[in-house]
């Protein structure tokens, strides 16, 4: 019988990496209700983090992949990769 079943770390390993490890993730996730000038320095902090991070493209990679809705991944803010979703979806 055949399983689907697979190792997961591989998966996971590259977090060990990340720049933001140990960080408050409200860097990187907005608060309910956050808009402009305050949403655009939050983002730009997380930016400027990911920007150092050894292990941003294979976070951008998990996030697309698993379809993360919310926060900044690799560099991305979640409006970013919604509209990089929308075109791929349109191809
Ligand atoms: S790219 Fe950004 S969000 Fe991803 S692990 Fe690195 S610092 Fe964290």
């Amino acid at each position: 019988m055949k399983t689907r079943t697979r190792p997961l770390l591989g998966d996971w390993e590259w977090q060990a990496e990340a720049a933001c490890r140990g960080m408050d993730s409200s860097v990187f996730f907005s608060p309910a209700g956050e808009r402009g000038p305050a949403r655009r320095r939050r983002e730009e902090t997380a930016r400027e983090i990911c920007r150092s991070c050894p292990v941003s493209d294979p976070c951008a990679r998990f996030a697309q992949a698993s379809q993360q809705y919310y926060g900044t991944w690799g560099g991305y803010t979640e409006t970013e990769r919604r509209a990089a979703a929308r075109v791929r979806n349109r191809k």
